[in-house]
């Protein structure tokens, strides 16, 4: 299985290469999906990875379909007599991602990363964010999101981008992973 690369591996500080076209549905390329998939499937606590974090320096990033069930779970919490059945949610898988709308407000949000185990901060995220992207299938879409998902999709552009999240946080400490929520 793929490993999951630490701060001080130098293919988390460059900048990702675009994604093309043509690669997507090769089977090298299906196989990267896959090790991400699997790599962020065995850490009970992540919720996205980049794929910088499995040492391939493409722009991809993977959002586990637990990250929408948490979210849909908070949001659901008043009428949770709906009893709706969540844990089945597919992973989103984003390509070539671009952020085409980040709202004005923002939000100091705790934070942590399956490269930088086990330091956690508080980032200043915008609120809410809107991301233009391509799916494993190379098909374009385009995807709002606030709360948890709006800091997953900035958290991992900045992947592609080289940067991690304990460049901008504040209050940085060490905690336990069994203490720490989620990890993006
Ligand atoms: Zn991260």
């Amino acid at each position: 299985m793929a490993t999951i690369v630490q701060k001080e591996d130098p293919v988390l500080r460059g900048k990702a290469r675009e994604v093309r076209l043509e690669e997507i549905g090769t089977p090298e390329f299906k196989k990267i999906i896959k090790d991400m998939q699997k790599a962020l499937a065995s850490q009970d606590d992540g919720v996205a990875i980049a794929a910088p974090q499995i040492a391939v320096p493409m722009r991809i990033f993977v959002v586990a379909g637990k990250a929408f069930d948490i979210q849909n779970r908070n949001r659901d919490k008043k009428d949770e007599k709906k009893g709706k059945a969540s844990g089945k949610t597919p992973d989103l898988v984003c390509i070539n991602p671009v952020i085409t709308k980040l709202s004005k407000e923002k939000k100091w949000l705790p934070e942590g990363c399956l490269s930088v185990r086990y330091l956690y901060g508080n980032v200043e995220r915008h609120a809410r964010a809107t991301l233009t992207a391509l799916d494993e299938h190379g098909k374009p879409f385009t995807r709002g999101g606030s709360g948890l998902l709006a800091q997953i999709f900035q958290h991992e552009v900045d992947h592609l981008e080289g940067t991690l999240f304990i460049d901008k946080a504040k209050d940085i400490e060490d905690i336990p992973p069994e203490k720490a929520a989620k990890t993006l």
